[in-house]
């Protein structure tokens, strides 16, 4: 460079740094040093981090389920508007459970309808509203004693209370997540939205329901392929993925705009017999297939379930069973939401390698035992190479897992550069936010700004969208960083230096 363009390129920079307006360059520096300020005290400002990581973009939350994300009082609402009614009893013979909702209370018997309290009445005895919002969610759980069942059983038991609801509920619901997710800058939701249809085959079910755990892959893939083939052509079974395609599409209508996009994972309950999670996983590849709205297959509920462990290896070969016919379909796999002591030590061993080497997994959520599993080396390592990232969901796995501060194996994750997001999982039942997630991320285990923005980054770019689709989201959250990082600055400098008044 000679001498006249380094003056002109020096006077550039100088009207850059000192012009007031517009300038992306001061903005991101003074950010940068403010976020700094705030996580290096030590014990760090927590009050303004919240500030902080609630403007923060954050791109996409990738792991999200629909009915989790809502909270209580939206399921109240609901029930109010349907003029349905919540038991507030216990009653054996007729059929009551205490905080379970009926939406026909006009068909039930006298007795029954004694004992079930319409929304207007449940919300104003404080009492019952109180213990309803207890066990529809996880508020009060650790604040005060109280009988109460062991933390995961209470986290996946909350879902059961929503199903009366969910038929309903999706459009409203979807605008109202739509609404939050705007007002804590978030620009793209990936959620697991819906259970694919389960036609049953009682015949070819009872088959794959003998299969012993030690069948040979032959063998297994055998049973699986003539069921595979009986939802293939089974009128019934090809109506139902249609008529499941046609909701989803319904749901999530005129639902995108410039500032948001929604997309859908079909998913699986792994509690299930084989043969039901088989023929769910069969539709909901098949729905993946057919919509660009379904953008991804899932597999959910307690994976600490008798069930659930025992079918393990069975679940990863029917989903490489399925990749196989459908290999474009992106799987994102809950594998690894377990911690020592929920099973025996030989339960830990093998379950986010296995999603990863016989599922085939484009992404893994929770993996949070992977410091138990035998391979973890090698497991990290193909992680790092093949760009699979890890879901961390930071707060549901501190109360179902008790994993929490250095006990996680987020800083594991993070020290073999495995590529990961920060996502929410079930911000209803948590009580809690993808904000508050991160200020969980920023102030527990303190990256830098560029490193938080990088794990913004990746939310986006191990999305399940199109590569035309990602460029376009990436574009609007560079976007949305110059936005926040000029809202940033000039906020620190009406506040002082580095906002450092009183301290
Ligand atoms: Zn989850």
């Amino acid at each position: 460079m000679n001498i006249p363009s380094l003056l002109i390129a020096f006077s550039l920079f100088f009207v850059a740094a000192t012009s007031v307006n517009a300038n992306p360059g001061r903005d991101a520096v003074v950010t940068s040093r403010y976020y700094h300020s705030l996580i290096s005290a030590p014990s760090p400002r927590l009050a303004e981090l919240e500030l902080f990581t609630t403007l923060l973009p954050k791109g996409a939350d990738l792991h999200h389920h629909y009915d989790g994300s809502l909270y209580a009082e939206n399921y109240l609402d609901w029930v109010e508007q349907q003029n349905g009614c919540i038991y507030r009893e216990n009653n054996a013979v007729l059929k009551a459970e205490k905080f379970r909702i009926e939406m026909k209370p006009q068909d039930l018997p006298e007795a029954a309808r004694r004992i079930c309290l319409d929304a207007v009445t449940a919300r104003s005895d404080s009492v019952f509203h109180q213990q309803l919002l207890q066990r529809w969610s996880v508020k009060d759980y650790g604040n005060h004693v109280h009988r109460q069942l062991p933390p995961d059983q209470h986290f996946f038991n909350t879902f059961q209370y929503f199903i009366p609801l969910l038929d309903f509920s999706s459009p409203a619901g979807l605008q109202i997540l739509k609404q939050r997710a705007l007002a804590e800058n978030v620009q793209y939701l990936e959620s697991v939205f819906a259970m694919a249809p389960v036609v049953e085959n009682p015949l070819l079910a009872a088959k794959i329901n003998a299969l012993d755990p030690a069948a040979s892959d032959a063998q297994t893939d055998e049973e699986l392929s003539a069921y595979a083939a009986f939802i293939a052509n089974d009128p019934q079974a090809q109506a139902a993925i249609r008529r499941y395609v046609q909701m989803a599409n319904q749901a999530a209508a005129g639902i995108d705009d410039d500032r948001f996009k929604l997309r859908f994972h079909a998913f699986v309950f792994r509690g299930d017999q084989p043969a039901r999670v088989f023929a769910g996983m069969a539709a909901a590849f098949a729905a993946a297939q057919a919509s660009s709205r379904i953008v991804g297959v899932n597999i959910v509920g307690a994976e600490n379930s008798p069930m659930a462990m025992r079918d393990y290896v069975l679940h990863m070969k029917m989903f490489r069973f399925l990749k196989r016919q459908y290999p474009k379909v992106k799987l994102s796999l809950h594998a690894g939401e377990l911690a020592l002591g929920m099973v025996p030590p030989e339960g830990l061993r093998h379950h986010v390698r296995d999603a990863l080497l016989i599922a085939g997994a484009d992404r893994i959520g929770h993996g949070a035992d992977i410091a138990h599993e035998t391979a973890a080396p090698d497991t990290l390592r193909l992680m790092r190479e093949r760009g699979i990232p890890v879901e961390i969901n930071l707060s549901s796995n501190a109360f179902i897992l008790g994993l929490q501060g250095d006990a996680h194996p987020l800083p594991l994750y993070r020290q073999q550069r495995v590529p990961f997001v920060i996502t929410s999982d079930d911000t209803g039942v948590s009580r809690n936010s993808l904000s508050r997630e991160y200020l969980l991320f920023a102030s527990r285990y303190r990256p830098s700004y560029a490193q938080l923005k990088n794990a913004v980054y990746a939310t986006i770019r191990h999305s399940f969208l199109t590569d035309e689709e990602k460029q376009a989201e990436m574009a609007k959250l560079a976007r949305r960083f110059a936005a926040f990082e000029r809202q940033i600055a000039d906020m620190v400098q009406a506040g002082g230096k580095m906002g450092r008044i009183a301290r």
